[in-house]
Parts: structure tokens; C-alpha cells; sequence
């Protein structure tokens, strides 16, 4: 059920970062337009899943950084040059707004 509230969160609007603790317990992090969260529990959560919904706690946040890291994930990137997995000494360069990865200085 924890599953179920993840995927729902993750779908609705204006939810932008869903996360699951081992407790089990899901975090998220949305923008409501009326800081109202039992009408939007209401609305975005199917009755069995809102009886599962045992408690919750609303915290507003001033401000949020997040950093994307590429280490410690599945991710690989590849070279746009040679299909190479890019590691620490890739090179990053940004072309028309684009970024593309290189894995050597010399692709
Ligand atoms: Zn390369």
C-alpha cells in the first residue's frame, strides 16, 4: 500500500519529489496552491489508500537546494563521441543550451 501512495504522489500534480523510508513512511515534497492538505488528500488519494494513511505531518519549507549527483546511481553516461562511459575525467560542454558529455579531452 506505502507502493500505491508512492506511485499516486508521484503522478499528481504539482508533486515534485517522492521518496520512500524503510519505515515504511513516504515523503514528498509538493507546491499547493492553499496550503489545504485534507482537501488535497482527499482529492488525490482513492479511500483504501487515504484509511491507510494512518498519520502525516506538514512541514513548510523556506527553501530547497537539491544536487544532482551522477556517482552512486545506475546512471551511466555515455560519450556523445565515441559511446564511451564517462567518468571522472569526462568533459562537459554546453553547446546551444544543450550538455553534452565527452569521456576524454581528446574526444
Ligand atoms: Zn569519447
Amino acid at each position: 500500500m506505502t507502493k500505491d501512495i508512492r506511485d499516486t504522489l508521484a503522478l499528481t500534480d504539482g508533486v515534485e519529489h517522492v521518496f520512500m523510508a524503510s519505515d515504511p513512511r513516504v515523503f514528498f515534497h509538493s507546491r499547493l496552491p492553499k496550503a489545504d492538505v485534507q482537501t488535497f488528500l482527499t482529492d488525490t488519494f482513492e479511500p483504501d489508500e487515504l484509511e491507510a494513511i494512518t498519520d502525516y505531518e506538514v512541514v513548510v519549507l523556506t527553501s530547497a537546494d537539491w544536487t544532482p549527483q551522477v556517482e552512486g546511481t545506475d546512471l551511466a553516461i555515455t560519450c556523445v563521441q565515441c559511446e564511451n562511459e564517462v567518468n571522472d575525467d569526462g568533459e562537459t560542454l554546453r553547446l546551444d543550451g544543450e550538455l553534452y558529455h565527452l569521456c576524454c579531452p581528446s574526444c
